[in-house]
């Protein structure tokens, strides 16, 4: 088959490797906008579930991407300056152009062609090919050009955030919540390289006007974020990259291909990154897509073999996505709750999750949680009575 690959992020490069392993007899091109070493943003975290699935899709550049991870156990929840643990989760960050230069290298061992500098504007490049791929990212090209064929919808969050890097290692993947007189914020934040960590902040709509970020160049914004977080900064300055302030932009797609043309990544969809879950579900996707034309070079049966078994996959978590993006966006009307039900409340923020679960998972968390609520109610009850 001829393929044409359009963006060479996470999901195309992975599709492309993985289609060109399956059959080396393919002739497989990505069109990159950006040059092999640029990118977005700094690094991005994995849940523990996302290794399995890149060992057993491609066992060599798992293991190059598996030397280069950070990992950890736990997850913590800041408020009012009181750290929560909550154990039993298991994370993983790696720099997200260290992840794109090992599938560049992996991509390129393999035979497929990558072309870097190249922005495509309509399909004509591709008009040779028997399957493109739209993995042009959250502002897809592909998906914005042919609107009739996909029939996109999108959600725009009311809280901003952005992207920032710091040289401060933290030891785990925390959210950090701070108040200050013009508002609530929250940070993510964590490690993905010895020394550099993600830091991204986030606050509702009310208090990003108060702070005056509209006005700010992006320095001043940094400086601002950097004065609210610096106790959590240790010293280190925060570092930018294209970090301007964004709404989170909620897409999906009613039709995921037509005729020969399929989008993949988040050109299909976005997931938001409180659920720390965008890269793994794009590279589910080009392992979903590359194993519904392993036994099959019929284009329309492929694509049609991909949604079967995909799509329910992406609803399914694309809900669990949406109540951790709504809790997020009432976050400050929960600030009045102390940092154990606070961290309680944001754990079961899915409802996807039962107490008996949770203390299977994480009895750690659980127990203190329990010790909290036995203490609040020895405090509540009136001595001498057995209320
Ligand atoms: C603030 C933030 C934090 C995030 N944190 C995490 C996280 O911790 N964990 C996680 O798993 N995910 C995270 N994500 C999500 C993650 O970045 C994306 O889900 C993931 O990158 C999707 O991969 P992709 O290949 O589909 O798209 P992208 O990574 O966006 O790649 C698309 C590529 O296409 C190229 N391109 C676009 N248009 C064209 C064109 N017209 N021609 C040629 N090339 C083009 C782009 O340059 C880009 O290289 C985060 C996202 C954001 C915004």
């Amino acid at each position: 088959m001829r393929i044409g690959v359009v963006g060479g992020g996470p999901a195309g490069l992975y599709f492309a490797l993985l289609m060109k392993r399956q059959n080396p007899a393919h002739s497989i091109r990505v069109a990159e906008q950006n040059p092999a070493d640029a990118t977005f943003g700094f690094g991005v975290v994995f849940s523990d579930r996302a290794l399995g699935f890149l060992e057993e899709a491609d066992p060599e550049s798992y293991q190059d991407i598996e030397a280069q991870l950070q990992t950890w156990d736990d997850q913590a929840i800041v408020h009012r300056d009181q750290e929560v643990r909550i154990d039993g989760l298991g994370f993983s960050g790696i720099a997200r152009l260290q992840l794109l230069q090992i599938l560049q290298a992996h991509c390129r061992d393999a035979g497929v062609e990558l072309r870097f500098e190249q922005r495509i504007s309509d399909l004509d490049t591709f008009a040779d090919c028997d399957l493109i791929v739209g993995a042009d990212g959250a502002n897809s090209v592909v998906r914005g050009a042919y609107p009739e064929w996909f029939q996109p919808s999108l959600q725009v969050l009311s809280n901003r955030y952005v992207w920032y890097g710091t040289a401060q290692p933290f030891d785990c993947l925390t959210l950090t919540f701070r108040e200050n007189h013009d508002g609530a914020f929250v940070a993510h934040h964590y490690r993905y390289g010895e020394v550099r960590s993600t830091f991204i902040v986030e606050c509702d709509a009310s208090s990003w006007e108060r702070a005056g970020f509209g006005g700010m160049s992006e320095d001043q914004s940094r400086r601002y974020c950097e004065r609210l977080f610096a106790a959590d900064l240790g010293g280190h300055p925060l570092l930018t990259n294209r970090s301007l302030w964004i709404n989170f932009r909620a897409v999906t797609n009613r039709n995921w291909s037509y005729r020969n043309v399929v989008l993949i990544g988040d050109a299909l969809r976005t997931v938001h990154f409180s659920v720390g879950s965008g890269t793994r579900m794009a590279l589910q996707d080009s392992v979903a897509l590359a194993r519904a034309f392993a036994g099959t070079q019929d284009v329309e049966q492929g694509l049609r073999n991909f949604e079967a078994v995909r799509r329910p996959q992406v609803e399914e978590f694309l809900k669990v996505a949406a109540e951790s993006f709504q809790w997020y966006e009432r976050f400050r009307d929960k600030l009045s709750l102390d940092p154990l039900p606070f961290t309680y409340d944001y754990v079961m923020r899915s409802g996807r999750i039962g107490h008996a679960r949770l203390a299977q998972r994480s009895p750690r968390f659980a127990a203190a949680y329990g010790t909290y609520l036995s203490q609040r109610t020895a405090v509540t009850a009136v001595p001498g009575t057995d209320k």
